[in-house]
């Protein structure tokens, strides 16, 4: 049995150290000579970054990290401590024995400042720029330019994730958050979308204090969970991947002693009803 213990918040800032490309695909082709379009929110126009990007390109890079990727799909053993699984997600037949997905991560739209960005860019794509890439034709050997559509170096995203802990078979998923941290770090080191091998979409993050809420605090409705609905100031994203720590104690979350007491307590009220 799945016991949800809590949410671990984890709020940030997506830096674009270069052009970022997060094609929008062929249904979508802007007028304009582009070839390939940015995916935009359909009703600002405004750029972003899809959850389902972030999260896929997170889940494909840990699995290479941990050797799991084969056959060219993406892998699913849906074990209980397989550390992409877990963490990651399962397939659906498989959410009653793993209990559901447990990181859900929120689409990253531009923060008010990349927004003022982007209008006064010299361009004439809307919030975007025109980069020409030359392709090579694999046949005829003759390199074709084709016209990419980027998201502008220095633009910033506001990203959220969230982490589901439960406790499985006495196995406390808090121990899997270490494994999103890893996938972060990657992602760092790797690309965001497309052409990363021609220097797009390399990118860094800056997180705030990660918050949690246990059951408690959403079934009370807390100042915690309260606070977790408040705009952060920009000086609240201050910290890189390598000062971000879940460790017991960490004094950049003092709450974690508190997250590791509650499930026996939670456990034993369950025994009791
Ligand atoms: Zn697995």
């Amino acid at each position: 049995m799945a016991q949800f213990i809590g949410n671990i918040i984890v709020r940030g800032k997506i830096e674009c150290l270069t052009g970022l490309h997060i094609g929008a695909g062929k249904d979508t082709a802007e007028i304009g000579g582009v070839d390939s379009p940015v995916v935009r929110d359909p009703h600002s126009r405004l750029p972003y970054i899809p959850g389902s990007s972030l999260k896929g390109k997170m889940r494909s890079m840990l699995e290479f990290a941990t050797g799991k990727v084969g056959g060219g799909k993406v892998h699913t053993c849906n074990k209980a401590d397989c550390a992409v699984c877990r963490p990651f997600g399962s397939s659906a037949a498989d959410e009653r024995k793993c209990g559901p997905t447990r990181l859900l991560v929120r689409d990253a739209y531009p923060d008010e400042t990349t927004v003022g960005m982007w209008e006064k860019l010299n361009t004439d794509l809307l919030y975007a720029e025109m980069k020409s890439e030359n392709f090579l034709d694999r046949i005829t050997s003759a390199a074709t330019p084709r016209f990419i559509e980027r998201v502008v170096k220095g633009s910033r995203f506001n990203l959220e994730m969230i982490y589901g802990v439960y406790q499985v078979d006495g196995v406390n998923d808090l121990d899997f958050f270490t494994h999103v941290v890893t996938a972060l770090r990657l992602l760092e080191d790797g690309a965001l979308g497309g052409n990363g091998s021609r220097g797009y979409g390399q990118m860094r993050l800056k997180l705030a204090d990660p918050v949690f809420l246990s059951g408690q605090d959403y079934r009370e409705g807390s100042d915690a969970w309260k606070q977790v609905r408040q705009p952060l100031e920009d000086q609240a994203f201050k910290l890189g991947l390598d000062n971000f720590k879940l460790n017991r104690g960490d004094a950049t979350c003092q709450a974690w002693d508190e997250v590791l007491k509650v499930p026996e307590g939670e456990v034993g009220k369950e025994g009791q009803g």
